[in-house]
């Protein structure tokens, strides 16, 4: 690609590894001309499954509406940029592994509990509170004693 600071054709490709349990390739690349590093990610674009609401309407998967909320959750709390996106790969990559062309926006829900519990209690509670309304009190005030301990 061409670099973004300068715009010359050449850049070389200085480091390379997988990240997000090999889901991505990160690239540390240089370029030529200006000396500039910057960085790239490579993804397989796979088609992702449609997100029914709990309305019954039918809306396309958004990648940047699932960060943008787990970030919400996780504000002021010392988790990094890179451990939210790579929590938003995985659970992109569960819902593909669902194979079906439509999914309940509860399904989605429940994979960024999931995570948000792994990433952070604090964060995980505050989700949860908001996200699982009264069905699941007894539940979250078992997971906030279990945080007083
Ligand atoms: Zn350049």
């Amino acid at each position: 690609m061409y670099c973004p600071f300068c715009h010359a054709t050449d850049t070389k490709v200085i480091d390379s590894r997988l990240v997000g349990e090999g889901l991505q390739v990160r690239r540390r690349r240089e370029c030529h001309s200006c000396k500039e590093r910057f960085t790239t990610f490579e993804t397989a674009e796979l088609v992702m499954p449609r997100i029914i609401k709990t309305n019954g309407m039918r809306e396309p998967f958004n990648e940047e509406k699932l960060e943008a909320g787990m970030q919400r959750a996780l504000e002021k709390r010392p988790v990094s940029i890179e451990a939210i996106e790579q929590s938003v790969i995985r659970i992109m990559s569960q819902l593909r592994a669902t194979g079906e062309r439509e999914v309940k926006s509860e399904l989605i829900g429940n994979l960024v509990m999931e995570e948000l519990k792994l990433l952070d209690k604090v964060a995980y509670i505050r989700f949860a509170s908001v996200y699982r309304c009264f069905e699941d009190l007894r539940e979250f005030g078992e997971e906030i004693a279990r945080l007083e301990q």
